[in-house]
């Protein structure tokens, strides 16, 4: 980039998982499922392909899959939508949020996140040109929670978007309605648009709710609202993600989509339309396995002797590497490209997830993530090898 941001790299993921298979390592690196998704919704996308559904579907997506959106949106959460003019199909939520975010933002503008951030929002700001501003979030008693002074200064009058993330990548902090209600009180303080990122919202435990910031009072007017079938249905090679809102934002969101894919994902559309329509038990049985498996993970890194945060959300545990540094070994970047070749177990340091040298940086520098979205076999191997290599 002509900025000469550091943002846009080879992403962190790719590096680990290349690193897992050189090594041999179980992969609780790139968080990606070892187990595909339902069949009956694989086989939709088989039927579509068999009957011809394999040329550009339109740029917003197939109406059937706008339509299931918009009645996911309003079943979960009661928002409303127009699938005609507020729901835009998009490759992945990565582009929904690339494209979101090169809509709105340029230079001259501040884009505030969370930091740790997923990898992407960063790389997407720095496309835009825009000036990236990070809002911690510190440890506290239920995890990690939003630094509420530091939101309090980083939203200000240059502050164009605020980029929320919840369940968070990855902490696997759920924001509570609280965080959520300063993030839209910020925004609105300064006339801030958000773009919300709610790729994990049905992967949350412990009760946890997750509440998507366009129902908070005010915010549905000021809100895009990004999710992918991904997650949800352990598809992510099929890429098919989408953003709502008001329709001149997405009107907006649509005029950068066209550039960058056009459309996509022709078979795959009619099959996640009907997934989101009839695959709530299939979201449920997920949440359950990966409930099951969270347990197996957070037991075996306490008896290892890293310290970890219990996650709310997602499929990631963060753990503090620092007893196992040394110096040779340095710090969380150092093990996580130690890990593989010495102990057979890949991971992601949370410095990919940071600013270089930013006050969280410093704070996460020892910090890994592991994912537990991996059968039952892999984390059994991870387990093991932890347990008795490390
Ligand atoms: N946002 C977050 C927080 C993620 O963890 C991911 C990774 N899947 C994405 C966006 C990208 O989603 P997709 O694969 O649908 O592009
Ligand atoms: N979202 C996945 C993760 O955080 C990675 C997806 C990707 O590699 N782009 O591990």
């Amino acid at each position: 980039l002509a900025s000469g941001d550091g943002s846009v790299r080879p992403t962190i993921f790719a590096e680990m998982s290349a690193l897992a298979a050189a090594t041999g390592a179980a992969n609780l690196g790139q968080g990606f499922p070892d187990d595909d998704g339902p069949q009956w919704i694989r086989e939709a996308a088989i039927d579509a392909i068999r009957s011809g559904e394999n040329q550009y579907p339109p740029g917003r997506g197939i109406v059937a899959l706008r339509e299931a959106i918009a009645a996911h949106q309003s079943r979960h959460y009661g928002i409303e939508l127009d699938p005609a003019t507020e729901v835009l199909v998009t490759a992945g939520a990565t582009e929904a949020l690339t494209a979101a975010i090169l809509a709105l933002a340029g230079p001259g503008d501040e884009v505030v996140t969370l930091e740790p951030f997923y990898d992407s929002h960063a790389a997407a700001i720095a496309m835009a040109g825009a000036t990236h501003v990070t809002v911690p979030l510190v440890p506290s008693t239920r995890g990690f929670a939003v630094d509420r002074a530091a939101l309090e200064t980083a939203v200000t009058p240059a502050t164009k978007l605020i980029l929320v993330n919840t369940p968070h990548n990855p902490t696997g902090t759920v924001l509570t309605r609280e965080e959520l209600g300063l993030i839209a009180d910020a925004a609105e303080r300064v006339d801030a648009l958000v773009i919300t990122d709610e790729v994990y919202e049905h992967l949350v435990f412990d009760g946890a709710t997750h509440t998507p910031i366009a129902t908070l009072p005010g915010m549905r007017e000021r809100t895009l609202t990004v999710s992918s079938s991904g997650k949800t249905f352990s598809l992510t090679g099929w890429k098919i993600g989408w953003v709502t809102g008001p329709a001149q934002l997405i009107e907006a969101v649509l005029a950068v989509k066209q550039f960058l894919t056009y459309s996509g994902g022709a078979p795959f559309q009619p099959a996640i339309a009907r997934a989101l329509v009839g695959g709530d038990a299939d979201i449920a049985s997920l949440r359950e396995t990966l409930d099951a498996r969270r347990e197996l993970l957070l037991a075996s890194l306490s008896r290892v002797g890293f310290s970890s945060v219990r996650p709310e959300g997602t499929y990631f545990v963060c753990a503090d590497a620092t007893p196992f540094l040394s110096a040779d070994v340095p710090d969380g970047a150092a093990f996580a490209r130690w890990l593989p070749g010495a102990v057979g177990v890949a991971c992601v340091p949370l410095s990919a997830f940071c600013r270089e040298g930013s006050a969280t940086a410093e704070a996460l520098a020892n910090w890994v993530r592991f994912t537990f979205v991996k059968n039952d076999q892999t984390l059994a191997t991870a387990i093991e090898r932890l347990e008795t290599r490390l």
